[in-house]
Protein backbone atom coordinates (compact mmCIF):
# COMPACT_ATOMS: atom_id res chain seq x y z
CA UNK A 1 0.00 0.00 0.00
CA UNK A 2 1.39 3.35 -0.70
CA UNK A 3 1.27 6.03 1.91
CA UNK A 4 1.20 3.44 4.61
CA UNK A 5 3.42 4.78 7.36
CA UNK A 6 3.65 0.68 8.68
CA UNK A 7 3.93 -0.88 4.98
CA UNK A 8 6.57 1.60 4.77
CA UNK A 9 8.48 0.51 8.20
CA UNK A 10 7.83 -3.69 7.00
CA UNK A 11 9.34 -2.76 4.08
CA UNK A 12 12.22 -1.15 5.15
CA UNK A 13 11.69 1.93 3.33
CA UNK A 14 11.60 4.33 6.29
CA UNK A 15 13.54 3.73 9.57
CA UNK A 16 12.21 2.61 13.13
CA UNK A 17 13.78 0.82 15.98
CA UNK A 18 13.54 -2.95 15.09
CA UNK A 19 13.33 -5.60 18.05
CA UNK A 20 11.58 -8.46 16.06
CA UNK A 21 11.22 -9.58 11.92
CA UNK A 22 10.12 -12.43 10.19
CA UNK A 23 8.74 -12.62 6.56
CA UNK A 24 5.50 -12.01 7.65
CA UNK A 25 5.94 -9.50 10.61
CA UNK A 26 7.70 -6.80 11.79
CA UNK A 27 7.51 -5.40 15.45
CA UNK A 28 8.91 -2.32 16.23
CA UNK A 29 8.93 0.20 19.47
CA UNK A 30 6.23 2.94 19.36
CA UNK A 31 7.52 6.51 18.28
CA UNK A 32 5.40 7.94 21.45
CA UNK A 33 5.49 5.19 24.03
CA UNK A 34 2.51 5.04 26.39
CA UNK A 35 4.73 3.34 28.81
CA UNK A 36 8.46 2.13 29.33
CA UNK A 37 7.56 -0.61 26.98
CA UNK A 38 5.54 0.11 24.31
CA UNK A 39 6.04 -2.27 20.90
CA UNK A 40 3.89 -2.20 17.96
CA UNK A 41 3.53 -5.51 15.83
CA UNK A 42 2.19 -5.42 12.55
CA UNK A 43 1.59 -8.08 9.40
CA UNK A 44 3.92 -7.33 6.40
CA UNK A 45 0.36 -7.60 4.51
CA UNK A 46 -1.41 -4.62 4.37
CA UNK A 47 -4.97 -5.34 6.36
CA UNK A 48 -6.87 -2.08 7.36
CA UNK A 49 -7.93 -3.12 10.80
CA UNK A 50 -8.90 -6.62 13.08
CA UNK A 51 -12.47 -6.72 11.45
CA UNK A 52 -11.33 -6.90 8.38
CA UNK A 53 -8.80 -9.86 8.34
CA UNK A 54 -10.37 -12.75 6.70
CA UNK A 55 -9.99 -16.83 7.55
CA UNK A 56 -7.17 -16.60 5.62
CA UNK A 57 -5.56 -13.99 7.75
CA UNK A 58 -6.01 -16.43 10.74
CA UNK A 59 -2.34 -18.03 11.21
CA UNK A 60 -0.99 -14.52 11.00
CA UNK A 61 -3.34 -13.49 13.39
CA UNK A 62 -2.36 -16.15 15.80
CA UNK A 63 1.95 -15.61 14.77
CA UNK A 64 0.98 -11.74 15.82
CA UNK A 65 0.00 -12.95 18.81
CA UNK A 66 3.09 -15.48 19.45
CA UNK A 67 5.51 -12.76 18.74
CA UNK A 68 3.89 -10.71 21.72
CA UNK A 69 4.57 -13.73 23.78
CA UNK A 70 8.07 -13.60 22.29
CA UNK A 71 9.24 -10.33 22.38
CA UNK A 72 7.64 -10.04 25.94
CA UNK A 73 10.15 -12.63 26.71
CA UNK A 74 13.18 -10.74 25.09
CA UNK A 75 12.30 -7.41 26.44
CA UNK A 76 12.11 -9.53 29.98
CA UNK A 77 8.49 -8.62 30.39
CA UNK A 78 6.64 -11.66 30.13
CA UNK A 79 4.80 -11.49 33.38
CA UNK A 80 3.06 -8.92 32.66
CA UNK A 81 2.09 -7.38 29.74
CA UNK A 82 -1.11 -5.63 27.89
CA UNK A 83 -2.17 -6.14 24.15
CA UNK A 84 -4.10 -4.06 22.66
CA UNK A 85 -5.86 -3.73 19.16
CA UNK A 86 -7.35 -0.22 18.33
CA UNK A 87 -10.06 -1.03 15.94
CA UNK A 88 -11.86 2.16 14.10
CA UNK A 89 -11.48 5.20 15.17
CA UNK A 90 -13.78 5.78 18.00
CA UNK A 91 -11.80 3.32 19.35
CA UNK A 92 -8.77 4.90 18.71
CA UNK A 93 -7.19 3.41 15.79
CA UNK A 94 -4.99 6.28 14.36
CA UNK A 95 -2.52 4.40 11.89
CA UNK A 96 -5.00 2.34 9.59
CA UNK A 97 -2.85 -1.14 8.88
CA UNK A 98 -3.93 -3.82 11.21
CA UNK A 99 -1.29 -3.51 14.95
CA UNK A 100 -0.95 -4.70 18.09
CA UNK A 101 0.81 -2.66 20.92
CA UNK A 102 2.58 -3.98 23.38
CA UNK A 103 2.54 -2.00 26.55
CA UNK A 104 4.60 -3.04 30.07
CA UNK A 105 6.79 -1.37 32.41
CA UNK A 106 4.24 0.33 34.82
CA UNK A 107 0.66 -0.64 36.31
CA UNK A 108 -2.11 -0.78 33.97
CA UNK A 109 -5.40 0.70 34.87
CA UNK A 110 -9.00 -1.26 33.99
CA UNK A 111 -11.31 0.01 32.23
CA UNK A 112 -8.65 1.56 29.68
CA UNK A 113 -9.67 5.36 28.46
P1 LIG B 1 -3.23 3.49 16.89
O1 LIG B 1 -3.53 4.84 17.45
O2 LIG B 1 -3.80 2.34 17.65
O3 LIG B 1 -3.55 3.42 15.41
O4 LIG B 1 -1.66 3.30 17.05
C1 LIG B 1 -0.73 3.84 16.16
C2 LIG B 1 0.56 3.93 16.92
O5 LIG B 1 1.61 4.03 15.97
C3 LIG B 1 0.67 5.14 17.85
O6 LIG B 1 0.94 4.68 19.17
C4 LIG B 1 1.82 5.95 17.27
O7 LIG B 1 2.61 6.55 18.25
C5 LIG B 1 2.59 4.89 16.49
N1 LIG B 1 3.34 5.37 15.35
C6 LIG B 1 2.90 6.17 14.35
N2 LIG B 1 3.87 6.37 13.46
C7 LIG B 1 4.96 5.69 13.89
C8 LIG B 1 6.29 5.49 13.40
N3 LIG B 1 6.70 6.06 12.27
N4 LIG B 1 7.13 4.72 14.12
C9 LIG B 1 6.72 4.16 15.28
N5 LIG B 1 5.48 4.28 15.79
C10 LIG B 1 4.62 5.04 15.11
ZN1 LIG C 1 -0.04 -0.88 5.32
Amino acid sequence: MADCIFCKIAGHEIDAKLVHETDELTAFHDLNPQAPVHIIIVPKKHIVRLSQAAPEDVLLLGKMQYAAREIAEKLGVAENFRLVANNGRKAGQSVDHLHYHLLAGRKMNWPPG
